[in-house]
Parts: C-alpha cells; sequence; structure tokens
C-alpha cells in the first residue's frame, strides 16, 4: 500500500505491533490501518525471543495483563492449532520457606509435585529448595507467529517492510510521520511500539518515554536433548529459566543479564565468555549437567520502565499519540494486553473523520 494518509499507524511490527494492529483493526473494522517497519515483520527483539509465556503476575496489573494474554492466546490456538504456540507444563523452584508467598502470583498454582528425577530431567533441587507445578504455561516461535498473523491482517490492514519513521510531528488534525522513503504518512492517531530502539531520534525529540532504559537479554542454547514431558523450570530467585525446546530437542538457559544502556543497534548476536561463565555458575547450582553443555546462544535487547510494568500511555496527554513497550523481557506474554489497553487510549477522534 502507498497511501500516505492512514486512520491508525503503528510503527513496529514485532509482537506488540502486529498485536495492536489487529486489536485496533477488530475494534474499528472500517479504518485503514498502517503497520510500518524499518526491518521485516518480527525482526527486533521479538526474533530472538524465548517466547515463554508464565501465568505470573506480580502486581495487580500485570496479573489482570497476564489472564487477559492467557486466554487471548489460548482462544488464537483454538481457532488455528497449526500456530506455533505449544502448551507445556510448568514448575517453579524456590526456597521452601518462601513457597506459599511466591505462588500467590500465579494464575493457577498447582498442589506441590514430587520432582522426581527421570531420565534426562536436568533439574536437582538444592537443599531447602522447594518445587510445585502450575497450569497455564506456552512457549511460541515469536518471529514464526508475528509473520503468520501479520499476513492475516484483516483487509485494510496494510503492512509496510522497510520503511523506518524519522520523525513524528503531530499536527492540528492528526499526526505527521516523515519516512526514510522521503515520503509522509499523515495518520489520525499512531501507536509506537519501537521495542528496545527507544532512543532513536523519532522518539526522542517528540515522545522520548521516561525513564525507559534498553537492558541486555541472554538466552543460552544447552546441548541436551528434552522430551515432550519436560516442563519449563522457573527458578524464582534467580529470575531465570529451562525451557525445554521440544520443537528442537535441546533446552534453552535464560538468566537475567544486568547490561543496561545497550544500543540494539551494536550488539554481537552470541554471548560472551562473561555470559557462559555466569551462566553456568548458576546451572552449576540447580542442574549441574546442563552447565556444561552450555555453549552458545541468543543475545539481544529489551526495553525497560522504571516501574518494571509495561508502559502503555498517550503521549503529552495526545490521545492521538501512545506509546506502547518497555515490557521488561515480558513482551511476548503480555503482547495481547499491552495491545487492548493502547487501543482503549486510542479514542476514535475528530482526526480520524477528517481521513475516512
Ligand atoms: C533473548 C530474549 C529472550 C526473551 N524471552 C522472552 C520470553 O521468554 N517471554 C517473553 O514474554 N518475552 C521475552 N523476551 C522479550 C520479548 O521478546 C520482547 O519484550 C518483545 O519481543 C518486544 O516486542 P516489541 O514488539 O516491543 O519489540 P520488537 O520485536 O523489537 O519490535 C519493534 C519493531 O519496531 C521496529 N522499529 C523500531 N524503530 C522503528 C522506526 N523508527 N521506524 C519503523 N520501525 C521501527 C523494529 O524494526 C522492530 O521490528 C525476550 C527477549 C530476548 C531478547
Amino acid at each position: 500500500m502507498t497511501a500516505d494518509r492512514a486512520d491508525i499507524a503503528v510503527v513496529g511490527a514485532g509482537i506488540i505491533g502486529c498485536m495492536v494492529a489487529r486489536e485496533a483493526g477488530a475494534r474499528e473494522p472500517a479504518a485503514s490501518v498502517v503497520l510500518l517497519d524499518r526491518d521485516s515483520a518480527g525482526q527486533g527483539a521479538s526474533r530472538r525471543s524465548a517466547g515463554l509465556h508464565i501465568p505470573r503476575g506480580a502486581t495487580p496489573r500485570v496479573r489482570r495483563m497476564t489472564r487477559h494474554s492467557q486466554a487471548y492466546y489460548e482462544r488464537l490456538l483454538d481457532e488455528e492449532p497449526a500456530l506455533p504456540i505449544r502448551p507445556l507444563q510448568m514448575r517453579v523452584v524456590t526456597r521452601e520457606a518462601d513457597a506459599d508467598r511466591i505462588r500467590a502470583d500465579y494464575l493457577d498454582p498447582g498442589g506441590p509435585a514430587p520432582v522426581g528425577e527421570p531420565p534426562g530431567d536436568p533439574l536437582r533441587l538444592p537443599a531447602g529448595y522447594t518445587a510445585w507445578h502450575t497450569g497455564g504455561s506456552q512457549y511460541a516461535d515469536v518471529p514464526a507467529l508475528v509473520q503468520r498473523l501479520t499476513a492475516r491482517l484483516r483487509p485494510g490492514v496494510a503492512v509496510r517492510e522497510g520503511v523506518a519513521v524519522l520523525r513524528v510531528v503531530p499536527q492540528r488534525d492528526g499526526v505527521l510521520l516523515h519516512l526514510s522513503t522521503g515520503g509522509t504518512l499523515s495518520a489520525g492517531r499512531v501507536v509506537l511500539a519501537p521495542g528496545p530502539w527507544t532512543a532513536a531520534p523519532a522518539w526522542r525529540d517528540a515522545v522520548a518515554p521516561e525513564g525507559v532504559r534498553v537492558k541486555k537479554v541472554v538466552a543460552l542454547h544447552i546441548d541436551l536433548p528434552c522430551s515432550a514431558a519436560d516442563p519449563v523450570t522457573v527458578l524464582h530467585d534467580e529470575d531465570a529459566f529451562l525451557l525445554p525446546l521440544h520443537h528442537r530437542n535441546h533446552w534453552l538457559f535464560s538468566y537475567t543479564c544486568r547490561e543496561w544502556d545497550v544500543d540494539p543497534d551494536a550488539l554481537a548476536p552470541g554471548p560472551s565468555p562473561g555470559h557462559l561463565a555466569q551462566a553456568r555458575e548458576l546451572l552449576r547450582r540447580y542442574a549441574p549437567a546442563a552447565a556444561e553443555r552450555c555453549t552458545a546462544g541468543r543475545v539481544f535487547c529489551d526495553a525497560y520502565s522504571p516501574g518494571r510494568e509495561p508502559l502503555v500511555r498517550s503521549v503529552g496527554g495526545d490521545t492521538r499519540l501512545v506509546f506502547a513497550g518497555a515490557a521488561g523481557g515480558s513482551g511476548y506474554r503480555l503482547a495481547p494486553a499491552i495491545a487492548s489497553e493502547a487501543a482503549d487510549l486510542l479514542e476514535p477522534s475528530t482526526a480520524l473523520r477528517s481521513h475516512t
């Protein structure tokens, strides 16, 4: 689509922008929607995501978002079972003394389940720790999901790839986007979903989200086979998880890396010796067999808000311009709820009517 006007423009076709385009398109069936990306859909942080949905929320808002997103993904999978979303068992490892308190943050905590040691299970509980199972977990091939969903957007929702937004200029009757093509797009309303590219001049000039910082996220491959019955294991104290990638027959270990203020365009793709050393040190405590098989992985980054909750807000009190993101390493699992909150803020306006 080459139109230079749209009712709604969504900037960024990661999992969040893709969900916003679906949601806004569904709520306003007559609106023209354009989803723009400087790259291809699903190639930002979403491309490297481990794609794990953990049915947990540490605050009331995040619990609501988790519930909404979980139900949304379950519906999607019911409608199209071939989507790359795979339900899986989950268990949480905590200190015995903290178990009841932490369990309360989960939507569907089951009773304590014995953690056996079936062949292949890499978990070895440290002394004083326990594990329990919960329902509702799944993981997705996030880039594949984004591509499938963007290909199925309703007629009237256009995707423009390879087009960067260079400037965002609010105007009396809408918002003007200056594009890398040399042209402009005039939109009634705009949602900015730039993932970790929050410091780009386009946003710094007009809409820099206050306090948002970009942190490295690391997920390491563990070269051990897994079986269909293996659960994902969340190491609560470490803010880490051990995920069996059933479709690839190996494991992924995601741990919290504390490298802040990184530039997404300047990152080396693989782990450094330091990342591998940190991961192995943790794994030796919980899954010693996995520690020595942790050799490679994916390294990228994500945007984090000061309060560690996703940021969905009108920019400068202007409901024509909404920022949606800073999901802090949970952008896959919370994307449907982030999109719903963004669409709530995008009230139809006189600007919309002027574009139809
Ligand atoms: C290694 C790793 C593991 C992760 N594991 C999990 C997990 O298990 N579970 C989970 O929920 N989350 C996980 N995350 C986090 C999750 O992947 C992100 O929160 C999510 O992908 C963010 O989606 P997004 O749409 O905001 O960003 P992105 O996917 O980065 O999309 C933003 C898009 O905006 C585009 N863009 C930026 N600036 C412009 C511009 N000026 N003009 C046009 N387009 C622009 C980019 O090209 C990009 O495609 C992980 C992240 C990483 C890196």
